[in-house]
């Protein structure tokens, strides 16, 4: 049970339902009252080597934009939702994206004006969208501390169409088992092999977990997807990877492989990453390797063509043999 060891929180959250609730709940936790969730000026003097000790606390405050992003994978927006960030610290997660900007979790307060957006939105399409509500955090880790999947999918239910999506690393799924979701939920498990999650992902839920979190979402009817992502080719890529495809085609239950769909996507990475994990985690691997990474500007890399295609063709080989019925929606 995540408990922060300070809250930086906006006063405005008082007006709100779930703000009066969290500092109700964080009662003994020392508060630091701030102007903007997005400009704490001593997080942003914090030094890399604090990234762990940052994250260690909570911000909660007001959500300004509601910009939906058009998207076309397996969505058609991208909608900010109730958080940002995370108290887990995956060495290559892409929410590290303006140094320690905005790797610490922060909770957003006025759930209730983002939901009516993504139902308006939803009833008015002449088409039925689907809305990926967790590009920029974890909600199942959220939920935790929350509550507010569990609300997210008990006040969508009604909505006349459209679905909700996110993706996780978590395994704290016993709370969403009982709802009624009436199907409009698709929930995405990522994986990777274990020696990966341990050793990459800190602080995420280990592989056995996530599949029998999996079995279990598919029990209670929802819709669910594997995200084997984000996949890294670290030496001996081939066996872990094909190890973890076996492992699950032989973990999962029937129910589950009837349909469940698979998205791979390859590691990206950057020198903002490079700097934070060397001098946060000094006994960690590098994830950079300039052999097999490419510049694509803005300081980013990810890998270069021919291993991508390299691993187009081993991913594509190995789920035709291990998920022979199942969809790939796409890789990359
Ligand atoms: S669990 Fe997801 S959001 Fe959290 S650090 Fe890992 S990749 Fe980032």
């Amino acid at each position: 049970m995540f408990r922060p060891k300070a809250i930086y929180f906006e006063k405005d959250i008082e007006d709100y339902t779930l703000g009066k609730e969290l500092l109700k709940k964080y009662n003994e936790v020392p508060k630091i009252e701030i102007e903007n969730h997005n400009a704490i000026e001593e997080m942003r003097k914090k030094e890399n080597k604090e990234f762990l000790d940052m994250k260690r606390n909570l911000i909660i405050g007001v959500r300004k934009t509601h910009n939906f992003v058009p998207n076309h994978k397996i969505s058609d927006y991208l909608v900010p939702y109730t958080s940002s960030g995370c108290t887990a610290a995956c060495m290559y997660c892409y929410l590290v994206c303006n140094y320690n900007k905005c790797a610490y979790l922060r909770l957003f307060v006025n759930r209730e004006k983002m939901l009516e957006k993504i139902i308006k939105t939803s009833e008015t399409s002449e088409k039925e969208l689907v809305f990926e509500i967790g590009s920029n955090s974890d909600l199942v880790l959220e939920n935790t501390i929350t509550n507010n999947l569990i609300w997210t999918i008990e006040n969508f239910k009604n909505c006349s169409k459209g679905k909700l999506t996110f993706p996780t690393k978590f395994d704290m799924v016993d709370d969403l088992l009982k709802l009624n979701h009436k199907n409009k939920i698709i929930i995405r498990m990522s994986v990777n092999p274990d020696e990966i999650i341990n050793k990459v992902e800190f602080g995420t839920s280990r592989l056995n977990g996530r599949i029998e979190a999996i079995n279990k979402l598919k029990e209670a009817g929802y819709q669910v997807g594997i995200l084997i992502a984000p996949v890294i080719f670290v030496d001996n890529w081939r066996n872990l990877y094909s190890e973890l495809i076996k492992k699950l085609s032989e973990k999962l239950s029937k129910n589950i492989k009837k349909d469940v769909f698979f998205e791979i996507i390859f590691m990206t990475y950057s020198y903002v990453h490079t700097k934070i994990n060397e001098e946060a985690f000094q006994n960690a691997i590098n994830l950079y390797d300039k052999n097999l990474m490419t510049g694509r500007g803005m300081g980013k890399y990810c890998y270069k063509n021919e291993l991508r295609q390299e691993g187009e063709v081993f991913f594509k080989e190995q789920l035709a043999k291990y998920f022979p019925n199942n969809r790939i929606a796409y890789i990359v």
